[in-house]
């Protein structure tokens, strides 16, 4: 394993037949590690564009195994979902993503955040039970769910009716619904029309082309054209370069994530940027 880009982040970056076995020993290890208290989540801001003002923050889970190797989601997340696990785990990220929205509430007043985001993956749609658990983890924190956004990819809503029809069910509590790497599948469009969406967050990989072609750029000025047509929100996703930053307001993207602006991090330093914002 070699240490990532991400402040000491461990990728299991192997052979074939070493990543199978790792991925065997991560099934295992799955369901002792959520018992066991080892998973935790960070945040990271989503910023208002040109300031870089924090309006709200997404969720990213962590595992820190007892060695004190941190595993990347991308390399458990899978696993979780081939095992079913992911079903207790994502219940577990949405309480506690509730409990620590709750928590900055309190400290800092209701409207401080306007929004927590929460990644939810396909396996999860799948789970007609999923809405319930939903609602009962904002009920459970006092969190009304128009400060929740449930991000969701082209992917997952694809896998089933079923899953379109979770979707519905949690526009309906009013949570709010993102479209995850938007542009990367083959119906990004399509799926505007039958899908409940209050957000696009545009893949990285469109932040990535600008300043390249003006090919490139020509489908992030659609997107926000699409998008505001629309009446949706737009978020840039992996912003890394002040230029980038910068163009993106340009072409009218106000709102952005990415590290140019912060990385994930522990919720005390998030408490630290709200106590700032706070004292000014
Ligand atoms: P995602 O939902 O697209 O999350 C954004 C990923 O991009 C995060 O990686 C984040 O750390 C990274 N990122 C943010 N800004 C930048 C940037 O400027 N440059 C670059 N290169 N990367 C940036 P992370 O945390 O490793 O998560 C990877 C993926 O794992 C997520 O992609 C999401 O699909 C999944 N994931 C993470 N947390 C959860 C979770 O709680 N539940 C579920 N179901 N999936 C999760
Ligand atoms: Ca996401
Ligand atoms: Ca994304
Ligand atoms: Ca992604």
């Amino acid at each position: 394993a070699a240490t990532g880009l991400d402040g000491g982040l461990v990728r299991y970056d192997a052979s074939l037949e070493q990543r199978l076995t790792q991925r065997a020993t991560i099934a295992a290890d799955l369901r002792r590690a959520l018992t066991a208290g080892e998973f935790h989540l960070l945040y990271q801001p989503i910023v208002e564009l040109p300031g870089g003002r924090m309006l709200g923050v997404e969720s990213l889970v962590r595992w820190r195994q007892p060695d004190g190797r941190v595993v990347s989601p991308a390399d458990f997340i899978p696993v979780a979902e081939d095992t079913g696990l992911i079903v207790e785990l994502g219940a577990w990220i949405l309480d506690t993503a509730c409990a620590q929205t709750a928590a900055w509430r309190r400290a800092y007043g209701p409207d401080a955040l306007r929004s927590v985001a929460v990644n939810v993956s396909a396996r999860q749609l799948l789970d007609p039970a999923l809405p319930e658990v939903v609602a009962a983890a904002l009920a459970r924190h006092g969190v009304p769910a128009a400060q929740l956004t449930i991000e969701i990819t082209e992917t997952a809503v694809f896998t089933g009716g079923r899953a379109l029809a979770t979707v519905h069910a949690l526009s309906r509590l009013g949570v709010s619904i993102a479209l995850d790497d938007f542009g990367t599948g083959h119906s990004s469009l399509g799926l505007l029309r039958t899908c409940p969406v209050d957000i696009i967050k545009v893949d990285k990989s469109f932040v990535d082309g600008l300043g390249g072609s003006p090919q490139q750029e020509a489908i992030a000025i659609a997107l926000t054209g699409i998008a505001d047509t629309m009446g949706l929100r737009t978020v840039a996703e992996g912003v890394e370069t002040a230029e980038q930053a910068r163009r993106l307001y340009e072409l009218g993207y106000r709102q952005a994530q990415g590290f140019h602006f912060a990385r994930p991090m522990p919720p005390a330093e998030i408490d630290a940027m709200l106590q700032q914002a706070q004292d000014r």
